[in-house]
């Protein structure tokens, strides 16, 4: 197959949060972001595959207290930390998933884990496979930040209220990339609320690679992405409709998504990528073979 580079996007979770951030916190994020884009960057560059490139950016951005993923990650109304997280290879469609580990600093190594070395392909509470399988593991004290523990504080007291915050502060992190094998491959993970699952860890739900169609990955209120299949039902409108991506994407917004749902971050195998979101803002960057590094929070 010929050559096409490469190209790369990841978000930092869509919602209203970017909204209230002074400007030295926004451009902490941006830094944040460029850095994770950066290393994306080099390793497709060096001709690594699209499936490294997304596992080394989202474990990047788990080991960042920002987002709200990994190290940064919301508490669960219980007061404990939970974590899902997916991955997918474009070419084989290989995927691999992993929901409510609690010890696995890396959740989406922990995924990628399953998908290369295990039968199944989601895995729940996978913190003894992880570490049969050499992940790193560390005490929930390590995702604990003090964000997170005020906001679960008020929790305790007021639920509706901490909902909101938690609302405000919608999460997660994901990547998609394609690579000089033109490869597509899709990651992210997500916070686990009230011992329910999102579709971070879903496959056709929040995450889908295809190397014929493209690979997307979901930020928002994942029951409204696990309802309509969204990242699936756009890889299928491009392998069954013909649509490009942009089309794909425009379509499942306006016909599978309410507003202020949140946002998908997808790239298809001619290298084009497409950032939508319909919530007030969204925590992306992508880049690509032409030069193309942007940034952008809101
Ligand atoms: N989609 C994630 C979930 O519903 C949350 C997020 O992306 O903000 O679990």
């Amino acid at each position: 197959m010929a050559r096409l580079g490469f190209a790369l996007a990841l978000h930092g979770g869509a919602g209203s949060s970017s909204l209230f951030l002074r400007e030295i916190e926004k451009k902490d994020y941006v830094q944040t972001l460029a850095n994770a884009l950066r290393i994306g960057r080099v390793h497709l560059t060096e001709g690594g595959s699209s499936l490294d490139a997304v596992e080394m950016v989202v474990r990047f951005l788990e080991d960042d207290p920002k987002f709200n993923a990994g190290r940064g990650l919301a508490l669960k109304f219980q007061g404990h930390h939970e974590l899902d997280a997916s991955i997918m290879n474009g070419r084989t469609r290989a995927c691999g998933a992993v929901a409510g580990v609690e010890t696995v600093r890396h959740p989406i190594t922990a995924a990628r884990l399953a998908m290369d070395k295990s039968p199944c392909i989601v895995l729940s509470g996978a913190d003894q496979f992880s570490k049969e399988m050499g992940a790193e593991l560390v005490d929930q004290d390590f995702f604990h930040t003090d964000r997170w523990v005020k906001i679960w504080k008020r929790a305790r007291k007021n639920a509706q209220a901490a909902m909101n915050e938690y609302e405000k502060h919608l999460g997660t992190v994901g990547c998609v990339a394609l690579d000089r094998d033109s490869n597509l491959a899709t990651g992210g993970l997500t916070i686990k609320r009230y011992g329910r699952i999102g579709d971070s860890p879903l496959i056709s739900a929040g995450t889908f690679s295809e190397n014929s169609a493209c690979a997307a990955s979901c930020t928002g209120i994942g029951e409204r992405f696990i309802k309509s299949s969204v990242v699936y039902d756009a890889s299928a409108l491009m392998s069954y409709k013909y649509l490009d991506l942009v089309e794909a994407a425009a379509y499942v917004f306006e016909h599978k998504l309410p507003n202020d749902s949140g946002g998908v971050i997808s790239v298809d195998c001619k290298g084009s990528v497409v950032m939508q979101f319909n919530t007030r803002g969204m925590y992306r960057a992508a880049a690509d073979l032409s030069g193309r590094f942007e940034i952008a929070v809101n």
